[in-house]
C-alpha cells in the first residue's frame, strides 16, 4: 500500500464550517423525537432517518439496528477495522417540551438569536450529536488516515432506560469498541467520572385490616415509615463507602414515590395490605453493586425490626448502574486532554456528570474508557428555554475532531 502522509490535525480542524454544522443541529431540532409509549409514531425514528440519510450521503459504513419497533440505533464509521474502535456517542431522543407556552422560543422551532440555538434537545444533545457528525465528517473529507476506526453512534432510548446503549454492548461493533467520547453537555469540560444510581422500589406488607382496630393486622405503611427514617443514616453509611470527588456531589439518597394501597381503592378506614416506595440511590465511585445493595438490605430490615409481623423488601429498577470513573492516564484522557488544547488553544477544564448517561452502560457492560464532553450548559437539560452556544458547539466538534485523530493516530 502506498504510504499516506499523516494529515496534521490543523488541516482537519480548518474543515470544520460552523454554518454547516449550526445548520444541521438546527435540522435535528426540529424534527421532535419526544417518546410517547403508546402514541404510534413518537419515536426516535424520523431523527434516525435523517441522520442516516445524512451520514450515508457522506460515504461512511451504516450500520442501522432497530432496538425495539421504530426505534432504531445508527452507527457509522470511517477506517481501518483493524485496530482501536473509537465511539463518539449521541443519543435521538429528546424529554417533553413541557408546556410550550411557557417556552420564549417555540421549542421545536430551533431559533438562532445572538449566538444561541434554542429549542428542546439544543443542549441534551442534538448539538453534541451534530458536533460528531460533522467532526467524523470533516476527518472523512481530509482523507486522513486513521490507525483504527471512528465510530458515531446515534442511540434510542437514552432518556428512558437505556434499551440503545444496552443493545449496542450486544452488536459485534459494540463489543469491538476501545473507547468512547459521550458528548452529552458537560460544557465541554472533560468528565472522568459520572454519579451512578439506583432506584430502589421497597416494598412493606402487612395484613389488610380495619382502620378502627388496627391490632387485628400489621399496618405496612408503619413499616414504610421505618424505612425512610432510616434514609439518613443509609446516606450517611453510603457517603462512608464512596470515594470524595472534586467534581462530584456525594452520595444522596431520596425518597421519590411513596405509594399505598399499591392495589385496590384507597379508603379511609382500611390498613392495605402493601406500601411501597421507591428511593433515589446517587453514588459516587467505588463500591460494586455487592456493597451498595447489603446497606439497603440492612435498611430494609432495620424496618422490618420495627414493625413484628411486617416484611420489608426491596429491588432495583432498572439494575445497577453505579458511578464510573476513569483515570487520567487513559490514552483516550490523553489524548483528549492534547485535543482540548488543539482545538481551542486552551488547557482543558475538567468535571464530572451529576447522573448517568448510556456512558454509564458502555463502561459497565464493556468495561471501555469513557470521557464525557460535549457542548451545553450542564444545568440547561430538561429545561424551558433549553439553548446551546455556538461557540461551544464549534468547540465540540474541534475538540472530537483533534482527539479522535490523536487516539486513532496510525
Ligand atoms: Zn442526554
Amino acid at each position: 500500500m502506498a504510504a499516506v502522509a499523516a494529515v496534521r490535525p490543523s488541516a482537519v480542524l480548518s474543515r470544520i464550517d460552523e454554518g454547516e454544522l449550526v445548520e444541521l443541529t438546527r435540522d435535528l431540532i426540529r424534527i421532535p423525537s419526544v417518546v410517547r409509549p403508546g402514541e404510534p409514531g413518537a419515536t426516535e425514528a424520523a431523527v434516525a432517518a435523517y441522520v442516516e440519510r445524512w451520514l450515508r450521503r457522506e460515504g461512511f459504513e451504516v450500520e442501522v439496528h432497530e432496538v425495539a419497533p421504530g426505534r432504531p440505533n445508527v452507527l457509522a464509521w470511517v477506517g481501518e477495522a483493524n485496530g482501536p474502535a473509537l465511539l463518539l456517542e449521541g443519543h435521538t431522543d429528546v424529554v417533553t417540551e413541557g408546556n410550550a407556552a411557557e417556552w420564549r422560543y417555540a421549542p421545536f422551532g430551533a431559533d438562532l438569536v445572538e449566538g444561541r440555538i434554542y429549542g428542546r434537545g439544543s443542549a441534551d444533545m442534538k448539538s453534541g450529536l451534530a458536533a460528531a457528525m460533522i467532526a467524523a465528517a470533516a476527518i472523512k473529507r481530509s482523507g486522513a488516515r486513521l490507525g483504527g476506526r471512528l465510530v458515531v453512534g446515534a442511540l434510542v432510548d437514552e432518556e428512558g432506560d437505556m434499551i440503545g446503549a444496552k443493545h449496542l454492548c450486544t452488536t459485534a461493533l459494540g463489543r469491538a469498541l476501545s473507547a468512547a467520547i459521550v458528548c452529552e453537555p458537560e460544557q465541554n469540560e472533560l468528565c472522568l467520572e459520572q454519579r451512578g444510581v439506583v432506584w430502589a422500589r421497597v416494598t412493606a406488607r402487612g395484613r389488610m385490616a380495619h382502620g378502627a382496630m388496627p391490632e387485628a393486622g400489621v399496618n405496612p405503611i408503619s413499616a414504610l415509615g421505618a424505612l425512610l427514617r432510616e434514609v439518613p443514616a443509609l446516606e450517611r453509611q453510603l457517603r462512608r463507602l464512596c470515594r470524595r470527588s472534586p467534581h462530584l456531589r456525594p452520595p444522596t439518597v431520596t425518597p421519590t414515590i411513596v405509594q399505598a394501597p399499591v392495589q385496590g381503592v384507597p379508603q379511609s378506614n382500611v390498613i392495605p395490605s402493601v406500601a411501597q416506595a421507591t428511593l433515589d440511590v446517587r453514588l459516587t465511585p467505588g463500591p460494586d453493586g455487592d456493597a451498595v445493595a447489603k446497606e439497603i438490605d440492612v435498611a430494609c430490615q432495620r424496618a422490618m425490626d420495627a414493625v413484628p409481623g411486617a416484611t420489608v423488601e426491596w429491588q432495583a429498577i432498572n439494575g445497577f448502574r453505579l458511578a464510573t470513573r476513569v483515570e487520567r492516564s487513559e490514552p483516550l484522557v490523553r489524548a483528549m486532554v492534547r485535543g482540548v488544547r488543539q482545538a481551542t488553544g486552551r488547557a482543558p477544564r475538567f468535571g464530572g456528570v451529576p447522573g448517568s448517561t448510556d456512558g454509564t452502560i458502555l463502561r459497565m457492560t464493556l468495561g471501555i474508557p469513557i470521557v464525557t464532553c460535549g457542548p451545553g450548559n450542564r444545568l440547561i437539560p430538561h429545561q424551558v428555554d433549553e439553548h446551546v452556544e455556538v461557540r461551544e458547539l464549534v468547540d465540540a466538534a474541534k475538540i472530537y475532531v483533534a482527539s479522535a485523530l490523536n487516539f486513532l493516530k496510525p
